[in-house]
């Protein structure tokens, strides 16, 4: 980071408030967090993640956000638009302390030539899920996910778990990071493609990824003796997707699973064309960015066809939601859509019983109380052993990065539960400060994304957003501590509608109260979108937990 960066990003820790209560705390020491040098991807340009994700849409806006925070009354709300604060009202005590909108473009102006035009005059920013909306924990927020997604398709396709085979994917930056780790957490063997060094060496740096190479015949070796031996083994290798599948498939390599992370979703500045070094992509990005544009979408043509050769030559494959069959498609690969997205396939039952990934930060710093709550998880959700599995695995494997943190899966009715056991931890001082909790916006009911989350909805409802919006509506209404509306995140412009929501257990009463409140319907919103779909267990979940749907079937 530069030293003029680092003396504005500062990493607030322990019990002093530098603001007027916890909750506008939380939001401070949150965004400072999405900045920390280990959580965020390029803190000096402000992104955090996932292409050019930012926190604040520029270091003025920034300064205005701390100073805003730092100013804010109890009985106050700020208002951030993409990444800019814009006003402050008087509300009252229970209402979010932060509204956020984030890159929102009119429907038929939703694409990325109207936001590049909008960004250059300075007027937006793409915020992506929660780097907007200040709830990014690193690669530690999506592991989880990426692992229950290994996980169902070992049981669904291997007998059980990856042990003995191979997959491939591209990507190790922020979220795709986690992929690796998550293979090998599954038992299986891991070549992560990612042409980018410096994001392979951080991801050896903090233990997600195993070993790096540039040689494909080595990566091809090390793969194929750990698959024999039964062992869990993940390889970072240097290069270009695009370069690398088709040169597989001429040396008769194929993967057993196979997938892609790179950030597709945004041809400019999150992939990289084909045969180009970083600074020559760098360099053609700036000079002729319309160019850059016609090479990435051709290379993630050339990526998905042979994905696509290759899931005919048996590989187990889905799109694990960048939007890169979406480019493929325009670009003329009629098969793109041959393979499904990772939501219909793996992760779909889950969401229709509320359950999607919610995480927590302790804002003391202290480790100690994340393991305090994870002891809590062991003991008041010992019945759900695949659960707790995932908390020791996480409490060997998994590096903090920035404030402790913890993400686990949790669902209707749990959640409110473990909130309000974290606000009595807070409140008896057994938590040495409060604990801010929140979701990415991947989750069950905060989310529109027709080539993603709302892929293949049994209704055919995928393309309608009122959902997102519903809830933001209803958790600021609850109380939620900062809401965010946000549009283009994961598959970028046009493809997406989502909304986050994050709240603090300060130990008070009031906090108890909205925890209650926010807990239950936010993930109760997924339970109301899947049951209006028509899943069927998502109208027993309904049923079963009490659910108020007034037109429910069945
Ligand atoms: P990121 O921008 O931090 O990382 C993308 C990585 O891809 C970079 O390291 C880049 O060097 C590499 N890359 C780009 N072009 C390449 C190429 N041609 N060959 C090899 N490597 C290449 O993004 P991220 O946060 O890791 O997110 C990756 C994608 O996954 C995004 O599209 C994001 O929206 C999506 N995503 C999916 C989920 C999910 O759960 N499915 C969650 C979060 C993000």
């Amino acid at each position: 980071m530069k030293a003029d960066t680092a003396d504005k990003v500062i990493h607030y820790t322990g019990t002093e408030l530098h603001t007027k209560g916890w909750q506008q705390e939380a939001a401070l020491r949150m965004l400072m967090n999405n900045l920390h040098p280990d959580v965020a991807e390029h803190p000096d340009k402000l992104v955090v993640y996932g292409g050019i994700g930012k926190a604040a849409r520029n270091w003025e806006s920034f300064d205005a956000i701390v100073r805003s925070l730092k100013e804010l009354e109890n009985d106050e709300t700020l208002l951030v638009q993409s990444g800019k604060p814009v006003a402050i009202f008087k509300s009252h005590t229970d209402a979010p302390r932060v509204l956020i909108a984030n890159s929102n473009i009119v429907p038929a102006y939703a694409n990325w030539d109207t936001f590049h035009e909008l960004d250059k005059k300075g007027l937006m920013m793409y915020g992506q899920m929660t780097a907007g909306s200040w709830i990014y924990i690193g690669s530690q927020g999506i592991v989880q996910g990426t692992y229950e997604t290994f996980a169902e398709l070992g049981k669904q396709h291997f007998g059980g778990s990856l042990k003995g085979t191979i997959t491939l994917t591209a990507g190790l930056g922020g979220m795709g990071g986690a992929q690796p780790l998550s293979v090998t957490m599954a038992g299986g063997v891991c070549i992560g493609i990612e042409v980018d060094e410096t994001r392979i060496d951080r991801r050896i740096e903090t233990r997600y990824t195993d070993v790096k190479t540039d040689s494909l015949d080595e990566a091809i070796r090390l793969a194929e003796e750990a698959k024999a031996e039964g062992k869990a083994l993940s390889i970072g290798l240097l290069g270009n997707a695009a370069d690398i599948l088709p040169e597989m498939i001429a040396r008769g390599f194929n993967p057993d699973v196979l997938t892609d992370q790179t950030s597709a979703h945004d041809p400019l500045n999150g992939y990289i064309p084909s045969g180009m070094s970083l600074e020559e992509a760098a360099e053609l990005r700036d000079s002729n960015p319309e160019e850059y544009v016609k090479r990435s979408k051709a290379s993630m043509a050339t990526h998905v066809a042979a994905m696509i050769d290759m899931m005919d030559k048996g590989a187990v494959t889905f799109d694990y939601g960048n939007n890169i069959r979406q480019v493929a498609k325009d670009e003329g690969v009629e098969r793109a859509f041959d393979f499904p997205g990772f939501v219909p396939a793996y992760i779909r039952p889950q969401f229709c019983e509320g359950k999607g990934p919610f995480r927590w930060v302790a804002l003391s710093g202290n480790p100690e109380d994340i393991r305090k709550t994870d002891e809590v998880i062991l003991r008041e959700f010992s019945y759900n052993t695949h659960l707790c599995n995932w908390i020791k695995m996480a409490q060997e494997k998994i590096q903090f990065q920035g404030l402790p943190a913890r993400i686990c899966w949790l669902g209707y009715g749990e959640r409110a539960r473990f909130g309000k056991i974290i606000n009595d931890m807070v409140a008896s001082g057994e938590l040495s400060a409060p604990i801010v909790i929140g979701r990415d916006h991947l989750d069950s009911g905060s989310v529109a994304s027709p080539n993603r989350e709302t892929e293949a909805m049994k209704d055919g409802s995928d393309v309608v957003s009122d959902w997102p919006i519903l809830n933001a509506m209803i958790n600021a209404v609850g109380g939620a501590t900062w809401v965010s509306v946000h549009h283009g995140g994961g598959v970028g412009m046009g493809y997406s509608q989502h909304a986050g929501m994050v709240i603090v257990a300060d130990g008070t009463k009031e906090a108890e109260a909205r925890l209650e409140r926010v807990l239950t319907t936010d993930p109760g919103m997924g339970i109301a979108r899947h049951v209006d779909a028509g899943y069927d267990l998502a109208i027993q979940t309904a049923k079963e937990k009490g659910v108020n749907i007034p037109m429910m079937e069945g």
